[in-house]
C-alpha cells in the first residue's frame, strides 16, 4: 500500500482531561457533606449518593472546555438563465432554493467549521476559495474548513474559478461540460462570486451566534427509502447462462425491492445518524443528519433547480426539531432513492423528518472535548482513460478529518461506494465516526475498495478516473489521520 506523503496537523493544543478533577469533587463533596446529614438512613444514604453525581458533573461542566456552536445559512440559487449542466439548456424555473449552511465550533481557541452545498459536486477551485475567503474572515486555518455536498443533480456543479489547480482542469469530463463554457456568461459570473459571498456571510454568522452547546446523537434506520443499484449479479449457475433482461428503474413495474437475474443485494448502510448541537436553553442550535443517498428524486424528471431531497428534508427536520438542519452527504455512490419524482420526494422528506425526530428521543449525549483538526494527502493512481483526461499520472488528494469527543468527520472526495465508508468506520478509533463523500474537490468521481473494477458497471467504467487501488489508499490514509487525532485524546 501507497503511503500518504504527509500529516499536517491543524489541532490546537490537546487539553486536559477533566475526569480526576471530577472524582476528586466528587470524593470530596461525600466526605464534607455526609457527617452534615442528620438522617445517615441507608435510604439517605441513597439519596445522598444519588445528588452528589449531579452536583459533581456540574462542578465539572464549569470547568470542561466548553464548546461553542453557531449554524446560519445563505441562499445561493442562481439565475434561472444560468444553464442546466444535464441538458445544456437554461433551467427556466427554480422549485425550491439552493443554499450554503455553516457550523461553526470553537474550543479553547480552536475553531472548525463545516459547510455544505446544494450543489452536485465541490471543485478543488471552490475548495480553495472558499478556505481563503472564510479562513480570513473568521481567522482560522482555511484548512479547518470543509466542504460538502449533497451531490443534488438539479443543483450545478460548483464553478471552475481558476486554471492550473489540477491538471488539465478544465478537462473534457461530462459532468462539468457547461460549467466553464459558462464563466462569461454574466448571470453564472455573477453566481460564482455570489458563492464565495454566501460562503463567507453563512460562516461569519455562525461564529457571531455560537453559543455554548451540548451535543447528542441518534441513529434510525432508513433503509426503506433506499437501494443498492449495484446488485451483485451471480458469476455462476444461470441455466442457459444468462440472466433475464432486467426491467429498468423507469418501468412502471420496477421495484427496488425485487432483485431481478438470480443477483444479490449490493451493501447499504441504513443509517440516518443525526447530531444535535443545543444551547444551554435545550433548544436547537443545529442538526447535522447524514445519510447516504444519491440526490436525484427530482432529475431527471424536472428540469427545474431544486435542492432535491436534502433540501425538503432539511426544511422538514428544522420544522420539527428547530434550528438549522444541515445535510451531510455519505458514501453514496451506489446508493439510490427507492422512488424518485416529486411525490416520492415529499414522502422521503417526510418520512426521513419522523425518523431524526424518533433518534433525537433516544439518542445518547457525548463529551465535547477535544475539538481536533487535521489531514493528509494521499496520490491517488489514475486509469489510462483517468490520466488521458487529466493529464496527471496520479492525482493529489487530500482527506480531512474534523473530530468533537468521540465524533469524527470524515471528509473523502468524489463518490466512494458503501464500502468504503463502511471499511472506515469499522476501523476508526472514534466510536461516532461519519464518513462523507462529495467533499473538498480533487476526486476521482466514483471510487470502491479493491476488487470493485472488477464487478463493471457504469460506476467503475467511465466514471470512475482511479484505479482498483484508489478505494484502499483513500481508506488507509483516512484511518491514519483518525488514529493520529485520537492520539491527541486525553485517555483515563
Ligand atoms: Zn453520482
Amino acid at each position: 500500500m501507497k503511503q500518504a506523503r504527509q500529516v499536517i496537523d491543524l489541532s490546537g493544543p490537546p487539553v486536559n482531561s477533566s475526569r480526576t478533577e471530577l472524582l476528586s469533587v466528587r470524593l470530596f463533596l461525600f466526605r464534607a457533606l455526609y457527617p452534615l446529614c442528620p438522617y445517615r438512613s441507608p435510604a439517605m444514604r441513597l439519596r445522598l449518593l444519588l445528588l452528589l453525581p449531579l452536583v459533581a458533573l456540574a462542578s465539572a461542566a464549569e470547568t470542561a472546555p466548553t464548546l461553542r456552536a453557531g449554524a446560519a445559512r445563505a441562499d445561493i440559487t442562481p439565475e434561472t438563465s444560468v444553464l442546466n449542466w444535464v441538458s445544456g439548456k437554461p433551467y427556466g424555473t427554480v422549485l425550491d432554493p439552493l443554499f450554503v449552511q455553516a457550523l461553526v465550533l470553537e474550543q479553547e481557541g480552536t475553531k472548525a467549521v463545516i459547510l455544505r452545498y446544494d450543489l452536485t459536486g465541490i471543485s478543488e477551485s471552490l475548495r480553495e476559495e472558499v478556505r481563503k475567503a472564510v479562513g480570513a474572515a473568521l481567522a482560522l486555518p482555511g484548512e479547518n474548513v470543509m466542504l460538502n455536498a449533497s451531490h443534488s443533480h438539479s443543483a450545478p456543479w460548483s464553478p471552475i474559478y481558476a486554471d492550473s489547480l489540477r491538471g488539465r482542469e478544465r478537462d473534457n469530463w461530462w459532468a462539468i461540460r457547461f460549467m466553464p463554457a459558462q464563466n462569461n456568461h454574466p448571470p453564472f459570473k455573477r453566481w460564482m462570486d455570489r458563492l464565495i459571498a454566501a460562503s463567507v456571510e453563512a460562516a461569519k454568522q455562525a461564529l457571531a451566534s455560537a453559543r455554548p452547546a451540548t451535543v447528542n446523537l441518534g441513529r434510525v434506520a432508513v433503509g426503506e427509502y433506499l437501494y443498492n443499484r449495484r446488485p451483485r449479479a451471480p458469476a455462476w449457475g444461470l441455466a442457459g447462462g444468462k440472466a433475464p433482461p432486467a426491467i429498468p428503474a423507469s418501468h412502471p413495474d420496477w421495484n427496488a425491492e425485487i432483485l431481478q437475474g438470480g443477483a444479490s443485494f449490493g451493501p447499504m448502510d441504513r443509517t440516518l445518524a443525526i447530531v444535535s448541537f443545543r444551547g444551554a436553553d435545550n433548544k436547537t442550535i443545529a442538526s447535522l443528519y447524514h445519510v447516504a443517498l444519491h440526490a436525484v428524486s427530482i432529475y431527471p424528471s424536472n428540469p427545474a433547480i431544486s435542492a432535491d431531497w436534502p433540501g425538503a428534508a432539511s426544511r422538514a427536520i428544522a420544522s420539527v426539531l428547530g434550528g438549522e438542519a444541515l445535510f451531510l452527504q455519505g458514501c453514496a455512490g451506489d446508493i439510490t432513492p427507492w422512488k424518485r419524482g416529486e411525490a416520492a420526494n415529499a414522502t422521503l422528506a417526510g418520512g426521513l423528518a419522523t425518523k431524526a425526530q424518533l433518534a433525537m428521543r433516544q439518542s445518547a449525549a457525548l463529551t465535547t472535548t477535544p475539538l481536533l483538526a487535521g489531514r493528509a494527502i494521499v496520490d491517488l493512481p489514475l486509469t489510462p482513460a483517468g490520466k488521458e483526461r487529466t493529464g496527471l499520472d496520479v492525482l493529489e488528494t487530500e482527506i480531512q478529518v474534523i473530530t468533537c469527543g468521540p465524533l469524527a468527520f470524515v471528509a473523502l472526495p468524489g463518490e466512494p461506494l458503501t464500502d468504503v465508508g463502511t471499511a472506515i468506520r469499522e476501523k476508526s478509533p472514534f466510536p461516532q465516526t461519519l464518513v462523507l463523500g462529495y467533499s473538498n474537490g480533487d476526486g476521482i468521481h466514483y471510487v470502491g475498495m479493491p476488487g470493485e473494477k472488477a464487478r463493471g458497471g457504469y460506476e467503475m467504467g467511465v466514471a470512475g478516473a482511479g484505479t482498483d487501488a484508489a478505494g484502499g489508499l483513500i481508506v488507509d490514509t483516512a484511518l491514519r489521520v483518525l488514529r493520529s487525532l485520537h492520539d491527541k485524546v486525553p485517555k483515563k
